[in-house]
């Protein structure tokens, strides 16, 4: 259908499978409708024999929208699962994900009116990221969820080493501690991060960097900050390298 029309918007409304032990013979085998979001075309598409497997596809009307009122099909299954997946890793603002994703439409079909995959207004990625924290973040309550985390990275990291038979490694994790009150403080560090620590700072210099960047305003708190313990890189022109944070 998108070959024979990239414009429209289409909604499938009904199909009809022919049952496998149908009686009537001569009746088709598959056949489905599908509509224009914008109203103007209209599709019967069908499938007479299953052995001939031959897609018959019938327009009516006319490819007519009206580009100042936008039209999206609602993102739905796999394609909601990625964009969940990835609002989640990416933590970006619902308008940066819509403006990416608008950009990322085949050009003659949002010039069409069509903002299929992104949603009409960024407050389809803010459902979207909405679900993502819901799905990903253990409990309402951020205390338990990042307690919550800090035991399953442990366990996994714990479950790999056993797996590894490294037998040697003393402590798990990333996550080493939380405490949300009065101020939010959280430790990160692996092992690995402390080896390197070992290695690297008995011939280099160590200091802390901070940023308040990372963090979108919390109303609770006056200003997060970020703390990074970082090394120099033994490599020149590389960028420092985060030892805890
Ligand atoms: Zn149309």
């Amino acid at each position: 259908m998108k070959k024979f029309n990239p414009y429209c918007c289409w909604i499938f409304k009904r199909n009809y499978i022919k049952k496998a032990n149908s009686r009537k013979k001569s009746s088709t085998y598959w056949c489905g409708t599908a509509t224009c979001k914008f109203g103007d075309v209209s599709v019967q598409l069908s499938i007479q024999n299953r052995e001939e497997s031959v897609l018959k596809i019938r327009f009516t009307g006319d490819v007519c929208h009206d580009i100042l009122s936008s039209k999206a099909k609602n993102i739905t299954g796999s394609d909601r699962s990625k964009l969940i997946h990835h609002a989640w890793k990416s933590n970006q603002e619902p308008s940066k994900m819509h403006r990416d994703n608008l950009l990322r439409i085949d050009p003659d079909y949002f010039s069409a009116g069509v903002q299929t995959g992104s949603g009409l207004t960024h407050g389809t990625m803010k459902g979207i990221k909405a679900e993502a924290k819901a799905r990903h973040q253990g409990d309402h309550d951020l205390t338990k969820s990042l307690s919550q985390l800090h035991d399953s990275i442990a366990q996994e990291d714990e479950n790999h080493a056993i797996n590894l038979g490294h037998s040697w490694r003393k402590f798990f994790g990333y996550i080493q501690m939380c405490n949300m009150s009065p101020t939010i403080n959280i430790v990160l560090f692996n092992e690995a991060s402390l080896r390197l620590y070992y290695e690297l700072s008995r011939h280099d210099i160590v200091y802390i960097d901070a940023t308040g960047n990372l963090f979108a305003n919390e109303k609770k708190y006056n200003r997060l900050l970020y703390y990074a313990m970082v090394l120099r890189n033994p490599f020149a022109l590389n960028s420092p390298t985060p030892i805890a944070e």
